[in-house]
């Protein structure tokens, strides 16, 4: 029997409710990383390190929530915390205690953040980081790089996918997309010359550790030449840490690699799984949303700001983050993922690496240059083809993707493409159950 073939008999339940779904939601799904062939499945509830779906097959999962839940599924003191809050107050407006409590811990944790503003996602946070900015330099463009995602209003969807050289989007106006400069990650001496020639940049914003969360990583060392730089010619320097934020360590990667940025984003594990976002950062420019007189105001409403439920998932998660075990526990899982599947590829002549940084991962197939060296810190530290965009973010084959997520549910794990985000609760026992799953999931796709 196919891959195929064995997954639609093995996913029945699944395949009935995605046939349903395709006749509510434009391609059966509501988000664009669900989209899957043939058909997505369906989870019924979560645990841990695992996801149940509809057929009862228990799955150790790499979603994460889309990378929400660095503590696992379902962790009791956040569901326990959410189940309390839920009596008392869904929602009431106006202001409650958790959305100050959640905003103090926010500002212990995270270096740069003076001030706090809650928005309803990630997207909503990049987009008030970038307002802020122009209205703080006003200066209308900002520089972001080719592959970093900052959620999808219309200056920074802007060569989030590639192909990169088309700066097109549908749907979005050449008066707006004009603003968006892009450039190539990692390349010091071109960032340089962009800045010095346009005096029009305001701002740059990118993801701290590569874009895509690492398909293309960025060092400590990048990370230093940009507040250097983003110094010198006079930009905001926003750290977009929607995913790093509380994940590469309790105080984010700009904690991590001591790079402090003037505005930082965050949403996910910010609000333990729950919606929520925020932007934080400098006093002055975040000041620009307080009424002063005789100064400009950003107008800033968003009905699920601060909403006590996230708050109360943000406060559970931030607490426990805080304490500094969940990131490290992640850290180590993913070290010890990233450090098994290689050893396995080399011990059976198979063509892949796996590679990232932190509590994330990604697997190559068809790689045939030099090697890692086991990794000994937190980051992995190696980077195949030498960083080449094309090679590790450029377009990807979507049916071989497909047939590998077929192939790796058919042996127990669910990851949102070739990576995925690892949480507290892979243990050991996890790493296992993946390396094996990824073995035979490239065995039966050689043997179709
Ligand atoms: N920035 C980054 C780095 C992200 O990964 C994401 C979401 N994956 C966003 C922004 C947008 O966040 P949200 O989905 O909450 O709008």
């Amino acid at each position: 029997m196919s891959i195929t073939d064995r997954y639609i008999s093995e996913f029945p339940k699944s395949q009935a409710k995605a046939a349903l779904a395709r006749e509510v939601f434009p391609g059966g799904v509501t988000h664009d990383l669900r989209i899957m062939q043939p058909f997505p499945i369906f989870t019924a509830s979560a645990s841990g390190a695992y996801k149940v779906d509809l057929d009862g097959h228990t799955l150790v999962d790499y979603w994460a929530g889309h990378g929400s839940m660095l503590l696992g599924h379902s962790d009791p003191l956040v569901v326990e915390a959410v189940q309390k809050q839920m009596a008392l107050c869904t929602h009431a407006g106006g202001n409650n205690e958790l959305e100050l409590e959640w905003g103090q811990l926010v500002q212990q944790l995270v270096p740069c953040a003076e001030l706090v503003r809650f928005t309803g996602s990630g997207t909503e946070a990049t987009l008030m980081a970038l307002r802020l900015s122009r209205v703080f330099t006003g200066r209308a463009k900002f520089l972001k790089f080719a592959g970093h995602f900052h959620g999808w209003h219309d200056g920074v969807t802007i060569a989030s996918d590639p192909p990169y050289e088309n700066l097109s989007v549908p749907g979005v106006p050449d008066e707006i997309a004009k603003n968006t400069v892009v450039l190539p990650p990692n390349n010091p001496e071109l960032l340089e010359a962009t800045l010095k020639e346009d005096s029009q940049i305001g701002a740059i914003i990118l993801e701290p550790t590569g874009g895509h969360w690492g398909a293309v990583p960025i060092r400590g060392e990048f990370l230093k030449t940009l507040r250097t730089l983003s110094d010198k010619y006079g930009q905001v320097l926003i750290f977009d840490e929607v995913i790093t934020g509380f994940r590469v360590s309790p105080t984010c990667a700009q904690g991590y690699y001591s790079v402090r940025p003037d505005l930082t984003t965050l949403a996910k594990i910010l609000a333990g799984g729950l919606p929520g976002g925020a932007v934080v950062g400098r006093r002055d420019i975040l000041s620009a949303i307080e009424v002063r007189p005789g100064k400009v105001k950003v107008r800033h409403p968003g009905t699920y700001n601060g909403n006590p439920l996230s708050a109360a998932a943000g406060i559970a998660t931030l607490k426990q983050i805080a304490a500094g075990t969940p990131c490290t526990q992640a850290n180590l899982a993913g070290r010890n993922l990233r450090n098994r599947l290689n050893e396995m590829f080399t011990r059976e002549g198979l063509s892949w690496i796996a590679y990232g940084d932190f509590s994330m991962f990604r697997l190559l197939p068809n790689y045939h240059g030099p090697r890692p060296e086991a990794a000994t810190g937190d980051a992995n530290g190696f980077i195949p083809y030498e960083g080449d965009i094309e090679k590790l973010d450029g377009p990807a084959d979507p049916k071989f993707k497909h047939l590998f997520r077929q192939a790796m549910l058919l042996n127990g794990v669910d990851m949102p493409g070739l990576g995925g985000w690892i949480t507290a609760k892979h243990s050991e026992k996890e790493v296992e159950k993946t390396v094996n799953a990824v073995r035979e999931s490239i065995r039966m796709m050689e043997a179709k």
